[in-house]
């Protein structure tokens, strides 16, 4: 398992609309939209020496997320900016740190799958972890008999908690011994690892399959930032199999493992040509802005 118990987080202090609880007593109800039908969005956030990396592209995408799914009473992203800072602060938190950070649509009034039995407004959930980045130096990816939602089933633009997308190609993933399953979208194009996207790079251009079926992750993005940046050219292209299997470099993207490189895919080698220079070039950019540009927490 790529993840561990880290006894660090023993003691942690959860925060659930408004009041922080210590990890055994951090509760929701079982009437709550997420215990309900998965009914919640979420974000996964990054604390580097004092500054939480691209907090407000994380709110924003929550909000979206939230409107998307047309919640109501969704509390103002100032709360929810306030609430992280006083988790942290409350856990003596400003290094080595992931946020889990979830907004449910509410308790319901009684079980069942209609809004309209929510009628006393979201969930907010701040769970912030003692968390290294998690992946190793490379990871295998197999592709997955399962797919990757298109827009025409459930919009993967919604950064929503029904993860079983994903559970299902990680279950894959696991029997058959990769780190993480490689998911295709409905017209057999690579779409995204099923909790990282995906780039590969030929002759010094970066490539990344368009975020039609795939996750806009974060990561993603700042890493078409450095690339502009860097001048390294990079584009969105609808990407097959055979060209990640031939690519010069491979790797993934996310909050939780930042930018990884993929040594194995589906059994054959990735070749590093050109012994990762690009992939380290965009990796010691990455490295400095976290460090720098995040905002900074005021405590
Ligand atoms: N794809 C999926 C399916 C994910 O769940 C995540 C994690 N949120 C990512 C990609 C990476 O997104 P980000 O860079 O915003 O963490």
């Amino acid at each position: 398992m790529l993840q561990q118990y880290d006894s660090r987080n023993d003691n942690l202090l959860i925060y659930i609309n408004g009041k922080l609880y210590p990890r055994a007593e951090a509760r929701v109800s079982v009437f709550d939209s997420v215990v309900q039908g998965g009914d919640a969005v979420w974000e996964g956030l990054r604390v580097y020496d004092g500054r939480i990396f691209c907090l407000d592209r994380h709110l924003q995408r929550l909000r979206d997320s939230a409107h998307a799914l047309a919640f109501a009473q969704v509390p103002e992203m100032e709360e929810v900016r306030q609430a992280l800072f006083d988790t942290l602060r409350a856990n003596r938190m400003r290094d080595g740190v992931h946020i889990r950070l979830t907004l449910t649509r509410g308790e319901k009034i009684t079980s069942g799958m209609d809004p309209r039995l929510n009628q006393s407004g979201c969930t907010l959930i701040i769970l912030p972890e003692w968390k290294p980045p998690v992946y190793p130096e490379a990871i295998s990816l197999v592709t997955t008999s399962v797919r990757r939602n298109s827009p025409a089933h459930l919009d993967s633009k919604i950064h929503h908690n029904n993860l079983l997308n994903n559970i299902l190609a990680k279950i894959e993933a696991n029997v058959a011994g990769a780190d993480a399953g490689l998911m295709l979208d409905a017209d057999g194009f690579v779409s995204e690892a099923n909790g990282v996207n995906v780039f590969c790079t030929r002759q010094g251009v970066v490539y990344t399959p368009y975020a039609d079926a795939c996750l806009p992750g974060i990561t993603r993005g700042v890493v078409l930032e450095i690339c502009a940046d860097l001048e390294i050219p990079a584009f969105e292209k609808r990407l097959s199999l055979t060209e990640f299997y031939t690519a010069d470099e491979v790797f993934a993207t996310g909050t939780m493992g930042e930018i990884t490189r993929v040594g194995m895919i589906d059994g054959r080698s990735v070749r590093n040509r050109g012994q990762s220079a690009v992939l380290q070039r965009i990796r010691a950019r990455f490295g400095e802005w976290t460090r720098h540009k995040g905002t900074p927490l005021p405590f």
